[in-house]
């Protein structure tokens, strides 16, 4: 392996979540690597910042971790000793309802279920079998991309997961309780809910919230990058800021090249390097809508008309399964929908560290149509108030983003999509372009390792170590050359 310091086995482009997770698995393997970020920071999806007054630590984009804790990836690096601490809350989420206590998802399904009216054995025996042996049926559903390991487990999640989640939740529930549980869990996939397989979501979170409640990250997001920098660094990869690649020419003599970006980015930069017909296939590539969010610091906790809202990690604000439908498919349709789906995240509740004594964070968004302008501060202050009266009292600041402000803040969320594209049955396991190895590309020297590749995304670094791997298959075969050679 290369010795010198401006050639490596493995360059990385974006340090996000995947991009650092790519490079860990390179260098455990003994590869020297470098990892370019565009941005003065490390984090990409993960960064934590002071968006509105000073000692308030705002996620800038992702918040909760549901897939975080859960990553076979992640957890086989113990970054807690590299600082990490999840912290987790009594409950995962909150589905305030207009005219009735809200529904809850406590971490036991006992609790949970107890909540659910006449659909609580149905809820129970939904859940339960998965819950046996979570670890197996998570390392399928997010794992390397194999035959499964645990075949039926599988084969019960497939037929649930298939259904639209609306048709999934109206069959499996008699009850506007559980139903709208199922339809807030489902909107997390930034799909209509008539759409097949929107129930798989609604059935991974739902299972995930009773293995480990959905956690925050101890100081915020970036405690997360900044665990993986660390491993990094220990193993001897390097990491540069504020250096944007924008063509094969900004990137050092390496064996292989793995690109932490969307499908388009990847074009721009290394399109000379790639046949047209591959750059074709990237073009088609469909990115989807974007959101729209707002960042609150708070004179004190959000004033819930059904205070058990406080003990969730996120609450989900849409009202019924129709509403929440109703409004996911406006968007899709490329509207805005008057009362939109709003996913509130509640950080500070949970890690003091986030505000000053006795104020609160706060954090919303909800989905636009890609590219939207449109400003929605008061459509989703409408929707806390709707659950929370006297909310906006407690406004001391607001940050708000669009989808242009995340274009720009990351070039990555094309359109202000965050996942990193549709993760609809056509393109979640053919991200970016269907390939038997969807992380490789024509050019053996060049991968994919971002969002835009399964398991799509989130934050759990599984695209980064699959591509890693693929990756790992080729580098013995090149001598560290430029990319342009
Ligand atoms: C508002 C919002 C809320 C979210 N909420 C959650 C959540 O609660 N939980 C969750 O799990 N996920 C959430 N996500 C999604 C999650 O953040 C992403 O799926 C995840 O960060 C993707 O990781 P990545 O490594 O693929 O890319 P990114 O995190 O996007 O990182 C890519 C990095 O590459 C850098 N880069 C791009 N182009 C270049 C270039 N040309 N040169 C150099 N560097 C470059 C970027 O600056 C960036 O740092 C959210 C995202 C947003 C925006």
């Amino acid at each position: 392996m290369s010795e010198h310091r401006e050639t490596f086995d493995a360059v990385v482009v974006g340090s996000g979540p995947n991009g650092l997770s790519a490079a860990v698995s390179l260098a455990q393997y003994g590869a020297s690597v470098l990892v370019l970020e565009a941005a003065g920071e490390i984090g990409g999806g993960t960064r934590t910042a002071q968006l509105t007054l000073p000692g308030f630590e705002h996620d800038v984009c992702s918040a909760v971790h549901t897939m975080g804790i859960l990553s076979p990836f992640f957890r086989s690096l113990r970054l807690e000793e590299h600082g990490l601490r999840w912290i987790v809350p009594e409950a995962s989420v909150a589905h305030p309802l207009d005219d009735q206590p809200a529904v809850m998802m406590w971490s036991s399904v006992e609790e949970t279920s107890g909540g659910l009216g006449a659909d609580a054995s149905s809820y129970r025996n939904l859940i339960t079998p998965f819950l046996d042996n979570a670890e197996g049926f998570f390392a399928d559903a997010i794992g390397p991309l194999r035959w499964p390991r645990h075949p039926d487990l599988f084969a019960r999640f497939g037929l649930r997961a298939m259904w639209p989640a609306s048709s999934f939740a109206k069959w499996r529930f008699q009850q506007s309780r559980a139903r709208a549980l199922f339809a807030g869990c489902a909107g997390h996939s930034i799909l209509p809910l008539d759409k097949a397989f929107t129930a798989a979501l609604g059935l991974i979170f739902s299972i995930a919230g009773h293995v480990k409640p959905w956690p925050v990250a101890a100081g915020g997001s970036q405690a997360i990058p900044r665990a993986l920098a660390s491993l990094l660094h220990g193993l001897g990869g390097e990491i540069r800021t504020g250096v944007r690649v924008t063509s094969v020419q900004d990137l050092p003599a390496a064996r292989v090249y793995l690109f932490d970006t969307s499908p388009d980015q990847l074009s721009s930069i290394a399109g000379s390097a790639l046949p047209n017909a591959y750059l074709r296939r990237l073009a088609r590539y469909r990115y989807g809508p974007g959101v729209f969010k707002l960042d609150w610091a708070l004179d004190g906790p959000i004033p819930w008309r059904d205070p058990n809202c406080l003990e969730a990690s996120t609450v989900h604000l849409g009202g019924t399964l129709e509403e929440i439908a109703a409004g996911e498919k406006t968007t899709f349709q490329g509207k805005h929908p008057k009362r939109p789906y709003v996913l509130l995240c509640q950080q500070s509740q949970l890690d003091a560290s986030r505000a000053p004594e006795g104020k609160q964070t706060g954090y919303a968004y909800c989905h636009v149509p890609g590219g939207s302008t449109v400003d929605m501060t008061e459509a989703i202050e409408r929707q806390v108030e709707r659950f929370a009266p006297g909310f906006k009292d407690r406004i001391l600041a607001r940050h708000a983003m669009n989808t242009h402000d995340f274009h720009r803040y990351n070039p990555n969320y094309v359109g202000g999509a965050i996942t990193g594209g549709v993760a609809d049955a056509f393109q979640l396991f053919t991200r970016p372009v269907a390939r038997l190895d969807p992380y490789s590309t024509p050019n053996p020297r060049i991968f994919i390792c971002s969002a835009s590749t399964p398991p799509g995304g989130g934050v759990h670094g599984m695209c980064g170590y699959h591509a890693a791997k693929s990756a790992l298959t080729q580098i013995e075969r090149f001598e560290p050359a430029p990319l342009s050679a």
